[in-house]
């Protein structure tokens, strides 16, 4: 599973590091930042969870 987050969408609202900050982070830049290639499959309900809230539909999931 890849995840990929479209920057020109992204408002910087927090929510996905809220969700899953293993796998994303805002520390300081513009937007979220996916901090790893590959996701673990134990993160994985987290990731559609934090793609489905994201208000901005920034956030795609590829299996
Ligand atoms: S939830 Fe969406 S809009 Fe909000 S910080 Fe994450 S990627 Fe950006």
């Amino acid at each position: 599973m890849k995840v990929t987050m479209d920057e020109q969408r992204c408002i910087r609202c927090g929510f996905c590091e809220t969700i899953a900050p293993e796998v994303f982070s805002l520390d300081g830049s513009m937007v979220a930042r996916v901090k790893m290639e590959l996701i673990p499959w134990h993160l994985r309900d987290l990731i559609y969870q934090a793609a489905e809230e994201c208000p901005e539909n920034a956030i795609r999931v590829i299996d």
